[in-house]
């Protein structure tokens, strides 16, 4: 009776140890799919989140000339008002208009005028510093927005581009084209409450240089 009774608590005992060793087998397994699984979400979602930025940089890109477009520029603007008004950072605006770009286009056609278009982003990049933000705004127009920087310091900026794009030569055919700008400056001040504001003084400025013969830059 006892070596009965012995074996069949032998036989339980064995039983017991197989089903301990299935259970862990199969929390093992489980184990394994989540790690697995958890990696290949992770992957999914850095995949995603790096879509999305390269999305985002399409957005805010101008198709032309590479540089920031409107989208971009509206964003900016709206986080420098943003900081004016809390904290009262100084900012200023450069507004850039081709001047008789119609011209351009009409005499040489809209390949050149193209072109030019690109040239003006390209050096006046390298003049900026690297808080400033440069777009293109639209057409033959294009804004700088100069953080922490005043309408002196702006106005040395833009003059700088100024007379940086006037020197540029486009050959058309065996003909010397030329581009200037007019650009009108303006800071951001007391009383200003939208980023609006601040563009229309901009506006104001740069109609003013064209009344006065174009090529130059006016401050609002
Ligand atoms: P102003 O000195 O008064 O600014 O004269 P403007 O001829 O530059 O001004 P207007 O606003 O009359 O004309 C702008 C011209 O810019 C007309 C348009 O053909 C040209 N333009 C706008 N966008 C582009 C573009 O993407 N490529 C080319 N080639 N030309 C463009
Ligand atoms: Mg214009
Ligand atoms: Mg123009």
């Amino acid at each position: 009776q006892i070596t009965r009774r012995l074996a069949s608590i032998e036989q339980a005992l064995t039983d017991k140890q197989l089903k301990e060793t299935a259970i862990k087998a199969a929390a093992e397994k489980n184990r394994h799919i989540f790690k697995t699984g958890f990696a290949r979400l992770k992957q999914e979602l850095n995949e995603a989140t790096q879509y999305s930025e390269q999305l985002e940089e399409k957005l805010n890109q101008d198709q032309l000339t590479g540089s920031l477009n409107r989208r971009a520029y509206d964003k900016k603007i709206e986080d420098e008002m943003e900081r004016f008004l809390r904290y009262g950072t100084h900012f200023s605006l450069l507004l850039i208009d081709a001047d008789k770009f119609k011209n351009i286009n009409d005499r040489y056609g809209h390949a050149v005028g193209d072109k030019c278009l690109q040239e003006i982003i390209k050096r006046s990049i390298p003049l900026l510093r690297k808080n400033d933000m440069l777009a293109r705004y639209g057409g033959e127009e294009f804004v700088v927005i100069m953080p922490e920087t005043d309408a002196a310091g702006a106005k040395e900026a833009a003059e700088k581009i100024r007379q940086t794009i006037g020197k540029i030569e486009f050959l058309y055919k065996k003909e010397t084209v030329r581009v200037t700008v007019s650009i009108g400056v303006t800071q951001v001040k007391e009383g200003d409450t939208s980023h609006l504001q601040v563009f229309e003084r901009a506006d104001v400025a740069v109609y003013k240089a064209k009344e006065k013969g174009r090529n130059q830059v006016l401050v609002h």
